[in-house]
This record gives C-alpha cells, structure tokens and sequence, in this order.
C-alpha cells in the first residue's frame, strides 16, 4: 500500500462504538510514550496506552543510552565540572539551524530536576566521568562528552562542559533498554490499560477536535475514546523507503537504524489532521572514525586534497561534512606516529588504503591533484609545530604534527564507507508538544512527542548524542502533564 492510500482521519459521526475510553490515550510506548503516561497519569488523568509490538521497545531499546543533560547535575557536579543552565542555553542556541527559545530555556533550566526525576523513577547513573573521546563508553560509567562543547566554534559561544549522561549498563548498548523497562514498568503500575500487540491506525476527528483513535488489534478493529487528548508518541520515519525518498534522500545510501515500526505513520496521522512538519530533511548520520581518540590527530581531506572540518567534531559533525563534500569522497590521513585502525572499520567498512613511505606518493595514489594534499600538509604541519590550527581551531590536545612517516589513508567516503543514522525531523509542537500548524495554531486534542515531533535536536551538524532520549523524556512529561490539564 502506498501511504498516500491510508485513510488517516476518520469523522466521529462515523464511529457507531467506542470499545474503550481514557482522558490521555497515547500511540506508542517508547521513551516519550512512557514518560508521557507517568506525568498524565500523575497529574490525575485517566490514561489508555497504545503500543503496536508486543512491549515498549521502539528505537529506544536500540540506543547506548545517553541522556543529554547539563545546567549542574548532581553527575556534573560529583565529577567536578561547572555548569549552569545559561551556559548550557547558550550551547544548544549555537548549535541549533534555527533555535526555539523557548524550548531550548526550559531544557536547560529544567535539565536538573529532570535527571534527578529520571532517577527517582529508578534510572540508574553512576558518578562517574568518563574521559576519552568515544561514541559511547564501554562500561557503566556516566558522563562523557557527547557533542561539540569543546570544538570551534562553539567553546567561544558556551563555556564548555560534558553532558552525557548514561545510564549505568556495562555495555555501548543497552542503556536505553534499561531506561525504557524501568520507565514503562512504573508507566503501566499507574496508566488506567496498556494495549500492546495496537496499531493506532487512524485518528479520529470531531470538528475540529481530535476525541479518539482507530486501531487494530489481531486482526480486529476498534475505536478508543480520548476525552482529553490523543499523543502521538510512534517514533520516526527511517523505515519508510517513500517516506525517506521523500524527505531525506540521502538517507537511502545509508543503514537506517531503529524500530522496525519508524513508519513514520505517527508523522503522518498529525500531519493529515493538520500539524506542520519540521526538519524532515535532516538526518542525523555518521560513520565514526574514533575511536582510538589518537585519530581525532589526523586530518580529514576531500577529494581536492583539502581539509573541510574540524576533525576534533562530535562524529555526527565530521560525518555530515564528509558526506557532503564533492563526490562524497573523504579520507582520513594518518602518520606512523598514530596509525590504528578505527575501532568500528569493519562494522563501518572504513578501509585502510594504503601506507605510504611519501605524501607525495599518497597524493598520486589518490588521485588528488597534484601538489594538492602535499600543500595541505605542508601548511597542517607547520602550523601544528606551533600548537596552532589557524584553518579549523582543532583543540590544542588534538594538535601535531603529521610528519613521522610512513603515511596511511582511510576511505571515508560515502558510498563506500558504510554510514549509519535516524531521521531528526517531525511534527510541529509547543513547548507543551501540542501539535501546531504551519502557521503556529495549535491542533485541537492533539499532541506529539519524541521522534515523531521536533522538538530540540535539528540536524547533523549540530546533534549531540543523548538529545533525543533527553528531549523524548523531557517534551514527553511536558505533553503529558499538559494534556492531563486540557
Ligand atoms: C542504535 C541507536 C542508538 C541510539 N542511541 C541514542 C542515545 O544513546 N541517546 C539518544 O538520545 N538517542 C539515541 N538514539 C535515538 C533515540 O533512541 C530515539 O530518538 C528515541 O528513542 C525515540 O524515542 P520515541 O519514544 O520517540 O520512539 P521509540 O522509542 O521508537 O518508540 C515508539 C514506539 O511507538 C510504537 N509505535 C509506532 N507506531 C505505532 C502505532 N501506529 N501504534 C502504536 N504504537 C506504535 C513503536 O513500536 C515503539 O515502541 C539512538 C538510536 C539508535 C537507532
């Protein structure tokens, strides 16, 4: 079936039985769907929630579980690192394409009181730092650096300091998996029904008012009442081939990660009761080459023997870049001094080309143009005797000079290297995950949170990990409270 032939909303006048009813009744029970159902139910609504597997999973069972959080958390401030929420406002400002103020305040006020909610639900966080550069830390410690605090431009813009959070799972995946059991556990002992093996189909209309919901269960369909509001909670679109040709083709050249329910059928149902979309054609996507963090000392070249980012960058950063240059051809440039193989190089099929005795001799045998990378280098070089890197600001710990022979290049290009990824974009809401329409009025019964909405986290360039479990569990409370009161 083409999307284009679901009928999305269905006109209440139609509907001749409602074989159940709550005040709150939520589509999907992920990270936002299980916050959501806590706050609405605590905030003394009736709620039904509707999850379409067999038990809340979604693409937060998948993540390594970081929380993107800061302004102070007891975390940051056992581990000794200063924080506050302007300077953590001023980060998430600077790395945003185009920032909601609003929303980017109250994370960032709110981001305290949220972690120690997440662990008076009984999410575990140790105190503990963790200090090399990674994409995810292997064992249970807690913070790490998770974005683009300490690159350049942006530790101008915001004093610097590290907010991932994870959860304490001794592995790089699972966390999520841990949150998520914890939170859905607490979420059913206080929601009025949990339906699992649902499909919310459709939405139902009356008016202009969302008041319920179509939705198939083996086989069996049936409408649910929502007295007070429907939340849309189904996580993203990555599995829809038309959806992701659509959208962000770029993504059909890469391995889309998550839940095999990203269907993006919660995008839809919004957008055909009338709520905007934003961001559809971002995607979040990398292919780290670190760690060993000692790599982050080499350089990236496009196919012009030219460098294009700063290679210090929060992987999704420099990966974006990379995909984006001419060809999407990238090399990773090493010298003997740091040579390693990238801990993912064969999950990400980043190939070691060659070792070279000359930069000259890597030049021919890339095919970069003559006198190209050996200029690049030259001046790299130079430059990094000294400390500096006047071209990118890489930071000074990531700084020397590439010129202890042999030579090695890596193939980062697109299309050859494997790069992996989530879509970002999805419905317009208020700070109170109220579904908007394009021109900002809100949608009548109808709120959205996590994947499926976009709250926070806007593009590649400027992601750092643990935004979308932060922002599905902090926008998700902040819907279900809301909707409890409407
Ligand atoms: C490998 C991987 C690692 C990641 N690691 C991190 C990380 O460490 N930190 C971070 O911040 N982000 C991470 N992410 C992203 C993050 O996991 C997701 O953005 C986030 O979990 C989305 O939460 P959600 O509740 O919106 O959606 P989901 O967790 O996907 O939940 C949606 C739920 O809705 C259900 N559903 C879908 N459609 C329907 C329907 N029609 N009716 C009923 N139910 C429906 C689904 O079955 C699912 O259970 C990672 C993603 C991946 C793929």
């Amino acid at each position: 079936m083409n999307n284009s032939d679901e009928q999305l909303i269905v006109d209440a006048s139609t509907v001749d039985h409602w074989a159940n009813s709550a005040d709150v009744v939520i589509a999907g029970f992920g990270m936002a769907g299980a916050c959501a159902a806590i706050e609405a139910a605590e905030t003394g609504a009736s709620v039904i929630v509707i999850e379409r597997s067999s038990g809340g999973t979604g693409s937060t069972s998948a993540a390594a579980g970081h929380f993107y959080l800061g302004g102070g958390t007891a975390v940051q401030k056992a581990c000794g690192f200063d924080d506050d929420a302007t300077e953590m406002a001023r980060y998430l400002e600077a790395t945003s394409v185009d920032p909601d103020h609003e929303k980017i305040r109250l994370y960032s006020e709110g981001s305290v009181a949220h972690f120690d909610w997440l662990e008076a639900q009984g999410v575990p966080f140790e105190r503990s730092f963790y200090p090399e550069k990674n994409v995810v830390q292997p064992g249970p410690e807690c913070l790490i650096w998770t974005g683009n605090e300490q690159v350049w431009p942006y530790r101008e813009k915001a004093k610097p300091a590290p907010r991932g959070h994870k959860v304490a799972f001794d592995g790089e995946e699972g966390g999520g998996a841990l949150a998520l059991r914890i939170l859905s556990e607490n979420a059913t002992a206080c929601v009025s029904k949990v339906m699992t093996d649902t499909k919310v189909e459709a939405l139902v209309r009356d008016g202009d008012r969302i008041v319920g919901v179509r939705v198939k269960q083996y086989g069996e369909t049936s409408f649910i009442r929502a007295h007070k509001a429907v939340i849309l909670a189904g996580g993203g679109f990555g599995q829809n081939t038309e959806m992701v040709a659509k959208y962000v083709p770029i993504m059909q050249s890469c391995f889309v990660q998550g839940s095999p329910y990203d269907d993006g059928l919660a995008i839809r149902m919004g957008e055909a009761a009338g709520g905007g979309l934003m961001f559809m054609d971002q995607p979040f996507l990398t292919s780290p080459f670190y760690p060993p963090q000692d790599l982050l000392k080499g350089i990236l070249v496009n196919r012009e023997g030219k460098r294009f980012v700063a290679e210090d960058s929060y992987h999704s950063r420099s990966s974006i870049h990379a995909a984006h240059q001419p060809e999407g051809i990238a090399y990773l440039i090493v010298d003997e001094e740091i040579f390693a193989y990238p801990r993912f190089a064969e999950l990400t099929n980043q190939q070691l080309i060659d070792g070279f005795e000359t930069i000259a001799e890597m030049e021919a045998a890339l095919a970069l143009p003559d006198g190209s990378l050996q200029a690049t280098m030259a001046a790299y070089n130079e430059n990094a005797a000294k400390g500096e890197d006047p071209e990118f600001h890489k930071y000074p710990k990531w700084i020397k000079p590439l010129d202890k022979g042999p030579y090695a290049a890596f193939d980062l290009s697109f299309g050859k290297a494997v790069y992996t990824g989530f879509t970002l974009g999805g419905l317009k809401v208020s700070a109170n995950g109220e579904v908007l329409t394009e021109g900002g009025l809100t949608v009548p019964g109808l709120y959205a949170a996590g994947a499926c909405a976009s709250n926070l986290a806007q593009d590649s360039n400027g992601y750092a990990s643990g935004t979308r479990l932060g922002e599905a569990s902090f926008f998700g409370r902040r819907a279900g409270r809301h909707s409890a009161t409407s």
